[in-house]
């Protein structure tokens, strides 16, 4: 069985696939007002190329799949590219992110269809709140979405919460109150300085430690952190001590976790992009269309995945490393 192992002997088995920069959404931290910095005009690559370069990852040791965007459910035919993915040998899991507003029509055709969960970033349970993050979402279509996700037999369902000083850090409790309600996990997540948007919100950070201390204090508890509960995923997971609640937090900035990375990401044009914090990336979209065959593409990929950077130093005062182009082409 073949295996993606880079440079610094960390095993590449996850893929992030965004299958659109477009989004329903304007999140304030992940896009700027005028729009994207997105590479010239869209030219995704289509669902059979898409099929193609998966199939290609999975042989060469890729397992797990995470559908992104962009929100990946504006893209028409989602369901029945998620058809073709299923049908991939190699491919044992394969997720979706999505910001939850088209949720409520989807998650039953797409869990049939093969998605096994979600994450679905909810920054705020306040509906003013939620729109003025948003820009114009809207919170009980979410929640319907999620309502969705659950009935559909989606498991786990998460959230993921941005935790913004100012703008919802005085929601960590309240957020934890709505998900343990609904048997939803948790993850609080530190704002990253990826894309103009990013940047722009550094002052906004909310650093992990202090998320948990809050955690802490709402429940007058230890945290316990779940031994294995990391997962292959950036989230460290605490147990609250005095019940069986869980939350995990994504501490990019302030821990990284860079060492145990498993993962590339495949924008919706192709391009293959080593690490969140880096703008080494390869384009699989030109071989693709040049007619290369698959063995061809496959010393590409692995040659590229050679070049992972060792870890993102979102830290470093010269930012100039790290992506000008927002999460949304990136995939989060
Ligand atoms: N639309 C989908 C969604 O809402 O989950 C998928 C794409 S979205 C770019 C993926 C994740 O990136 C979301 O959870 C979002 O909150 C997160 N994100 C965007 N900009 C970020 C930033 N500057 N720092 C941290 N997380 C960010």
């Amino acid at each position: 069985m073949a295996e993606l192992i880079d440079s610094y002997n960390r095993r590449i088995d996850y893929l992030r696939l965004s299958v659109t920069d477009h989004c329903n959404y304007r999140c304030f931290y992940c896009r700027t007002k005028a729009g994207d910095r997105v590479a010239g005009n869209h030219d995704f690559l289509s669902f059979e190329e898409m099929t193609r370069l998966v199939r290609l990852f999975t042989e060469l040791g890729v397992s797990r799949l995470r559908l992104t965007g962009g929100e990946p459910l504006v893209r028409r035919h989602l369901v029945d590219f998620v058809g073709q993915l299923e049908k991939l040998p190699g491919l044992a899991d394969i997720s979706l992110s999505t910001n939850g507003h088209l949720l409520e029509r989807f998650a039953a055709p797409l869990k049939a269809a093969g998605v096994s969960r979600v994450n679905i970033s909810l920054d705020s349970i306040d509906a003013d709140n939620f729109r003025r993050i948003t820009r114009n979402g809207e919170l009980q279509q979410v929640s319907r979405g999620i309502d969705a996700a659950l009935a559909a037999g989606m498991a786990p369902v998460k959230i993921n919460m941005v935790v913004m000083r100012g703008v919802n850090d005085h929601e960590i409790e309240s957020m934890l109150d709505y998900v343990l309600e609904r048997g939803l996990e948790l993850r609080f997540i530190e704002t990253m300085p990826v894309g103009e948007a990013g940047r722009r919100v550094m002052d906004l950070h909310y650093p992990a430690a202090q998320i948990l201390q809050r955690v802490r204090e709402r429940f007058a508890t230890q945290l316990v952190p779940v031994k294995g509960g990391r997962g292959a995923g950036p989230a460290r997971y605490y147990q609250l001590a005095n019940g069986p609640a869980r939350v995990g937090v994504i501490s990019a900035v302030s821990r990284h976790f860079c060492e145990g990375c498993n993962r590339v990401r495949l924008t919706a044009e192709g391009e293959l992009v080593l690490c969140l914090g880096h703008e080494n990336r390869v384009s699989l979209r030109e071989p693709l269309r040049a007619g290369c065959g698959d063995d061809e593409i496959m010393q590409l990929i692995r040659t590229a995945i050679a070049s992972k950077p060792a870890r993102h130093d979102f830290l470093r005062r010269d930012k100039s490393h790290i992506p000008l182009s927002s999460m949304t082409s990136l995939g989060g």
